[in-house]
């Protein structure tokens, strides 16, 4: 899906976990806690996760299927051991920039479509920020999939109604 929906786009952005092997975000680094855990670090709660996407391992690879060949950009994200990043602008503090922004607009992009994983992580975050920094927002969301941790997934659609972004399915993409 997310292939043809690529398809449809002149410019694209991939973006990648890219972890340390002993990142703040893999529930295996606290001793006593388990995935899906939420704890409090510096810069507020983080939720825990199963060890995922370690650089360069197999487990960071884009699936293999994804064919993607004029994706202009592929931004790795979380790559510092001691912050976590859900969205694609900023890591989990909403301060730490990855530099898309500065990317986007250098291109002179207004609008961005997002799809992938999470719905109600990476993508609800990288949304709010895009929003935040004055894009033009749409979420493709049956090119979503979600967790659904404590309601997150309500909660995701809640607060990207309140911000303005628009949510569309795949047959809505011209
Ligand atoms: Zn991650």
């Amino acid at each position: 899906m997310i292939n043809r929906l690529a398809e449809r786009f002149d410019h694209v952005v991939l973006t990648q976990d890219w972890h340390p092997s002993n990142h703040l975000s893999f529930a295996s680094e606290h001793p006593g806690k388990k995935p899906y855990e939420s704890i409090l670090v510096e810069y507020g709660p983080q939720i825990l996760w199963p060890d995922h996407c370690v650089q360069a391992t197999r487990g960071a690879e884009f699936h293999k299927d994804l064919r993607v060949p004029h994706a202009g950009l592929v931004l790795r994200k979380g790559i510092h051991r001691k912050i976590d990043s859900y969205s694609t602008f900023y890591e989990n503090d909403r301060k730490t920039p990855t530099g898309l922004v500065g990317y986007l607009r250098d291109r002179g992009f207004t609008r961005v479509f997002l799809a992938g994983l999470a719905f109600d992580f990476c993508v609800r975050y990288s949304a709010e920020d895009a929003r935040r920094e004055g894009f033009a927002v749409v979420v493709v969301e049956d090119a979503c999939r979600g967790i659904d941790i404590e309601g997150s997934m309500a909660a995701t659609r809640e607060s990207l109604e309140k911000l303005g972004v628009v949510r569309i399915t795949t047959e809505a993409v011209d």
